[in-house]
């Protein structure tokens, strides 16, 4: 990753009393996913309700950040230059061990070898705090 130090900055995420404790997580290098106290759905992005069930009982767990990419895209055209520089970026929809699913970025050396099913875990720091918002990698 140490290649990529001198790009631009990413655009940094709004932070509102919905996605804080998300957002907040992330800086600490943990992956936070609200849980629906009422029918046990695990929700991303977050919310201020329940999409299964509309519930605002909402609780916050830490994920492990351990799951398998269900299914992504590479994307080469982007208008963001810290993302036109690092093309292809991938954007995958990743199921998580412990419950759940994102769309995240991942990281690789590799982009081209990503694949469905492939093991990824959370990019951990130093690494992650250059990434705005949770982010992968392969499982090592
Ligand atoms: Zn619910």
């Amino acid at each position: 990753m140490s290649a990529t130090m001198t790009t631009p900055a990413y655009p940094e995420p709004t932070l509102t009393s919905t996605n804080a404790p998300l957002i907040e997580g992330w800086r600490r290098g943990e992956l936070m996913l609200q849980h629906c106290k009422a029918c046990s759905a695990i929700i991303f992005f977050p919310r201020h309700l329940c999409p299964q069930c509309w519930s605002v009982d909402l609780e916050w767990k830490r994920s492990s950040g351990r799951g398998k990419i269900a299914g992504y895209s590479h994307v080469y055209s982007q208008v963001t230059p810290p993302f036109a520089a690092e093309a292809p970026t991938i954007l995958a929809e990743i199921v998580l061990d412990d419950g759940g699913a994102m769309l995240a970025r991942v990281i690789s050396d590799a982009p081209l070898a990503i694949a469905t099913g492939m093991r990824v875990e959370l990019l951990p720091t130093p690494d992650a705090t250059r990434f705005p918002l949770p982010t992968f990698r392969p499982a090592k």
